[in-house]
């Protein structure tokens, strides 16, 4: 397989654009497309404090070096922020990952961890429940990852969703029938107490994270979570993959189909303004927000 840009060989086949390409051209394309996803989305300015959410996977890890490349010479700073979840055989080689890229990128890093924030591990939530564990997992990774960032002074929150993850989100939505949840999925309008969010990789499909992270010495092969197979997402993503080595680049065309579906509800569909919550202060939906909602079930 040759290069389609200069005839070298091929480390990539890009089935949905059709191209081939070698590791200079790969790397090249990886960087200028976040580049533009961040400069289209007018995702970071100038004199901004960005806490990068670094777990040590393949896409956080690709999201440090991609921002770290994009951003040089920019009056921009990073802080990466690590989520200790808690859970046992998974998480500690992670940590171990993260904090080896932010030594090797010079970057500061700030541990948090659920048992310091909420008082329970993961592993502890969620032994012996029938729920999903991703649905605690997430609600006190946003939150954890918030509060860390406001402490912080951060003024964004980047996090490494890849264009895998975004499909999957909005197909999520579309079976749930959570219109709203869906429409909440596109760049929020700021509120106060909420660090607002950016998605530098949301258009690069994950293998390509991965491939990225070898290709720059940084890849580290690391386990799947052990809860993530219990996930309605595992069973999305197993029927996007197929559909998507069908139909190459119907990825791409989920996203940007509900971001049609998005621009036509725009100025119909608002949003809510968030309220503050009445136990932790974090900006919420309700009186009371789902964190603190899910903590006083555990202590019942
Ligand atoms: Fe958390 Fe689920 Fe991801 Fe595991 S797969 S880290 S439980 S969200």
């Amino acid at each position: 397989m040759i290069c389609s840009k200069c005839g070298q060989r091929a480390i990539l086949s890009q089935r949905y654009s059709g191209l081939h390409l070698c590791q200079d051209h790969f790397v090249e394309d990886f960087e200028r497309r976040a580049a533009e996803t961040v400069r289209e989305n007018d995702m970071v300015k100038d004199g901004e404090r960005i806490a990068v959410a670094v777990s040590g996977g393949k896409d956080s890890t690709a999201l440090l070096l991609a921002l770290a490349k994009i951003l040089e010479g920019r009056n921009v700073e990073m802080v990466a922020v690590t989520v200790d979840e808690g859970i046992a055989g998974y998480r500690d080689d992670t940590i171990k990952a993260a904090r080896s890229i932010c030594e090797r990128l010079g970057v500061e890093q700030r541990i948090v961890s659920f048992q310091e924030e909420f008082g329970f591990k993961l592993d502890e939530i969620v032994a012996g429940k029938n729920e999903a564990p991703c649905t605690f997992c997430g609600v006190f990774r946003k939150s954890a990852l918030n509060r860390a960032a406001k402490l912080l002074g951060a003024t964004k929150v980047a996090t490494g969703h890849n264009l895998d993850d975004e499909a999957q989100s909005v197909m999520m939505n579309y079976l749930k029938g959570d219109i709203e949840r869906l429409l909440r999925f596109r760049p929020r309008r700021e509120q106060p107490g909420l660090v607002p969010r950016v998605k530098p990789l949301r258009d690069i499909p994950e293998k390509e994270t991965a491939l990225y992270c070898m290709v720059k010495g940084a890849y580290t092969e690391s386990r799947e979570c052990p809860y993530a197979q219990l996930s309605l997402r595992a069973d999305v993503r197993d029927m996007m993959n197929s559909i998507e080595r069908l139909f190459p680049g119907t990825r791409q065309s989920t996203l940007r189909g509900f971001e049609r579906i998005a621009a036509m509800a725009k100025g119909k569909w608002t949003g809510i303004d968030l309220l503050k919550c009445r136990k932790c202060g974090e900006p919420c939906v309700r009186d009371l927000c789902k964190a603190c909602e899910l903590l006083e079930r555990l202590r019942l």
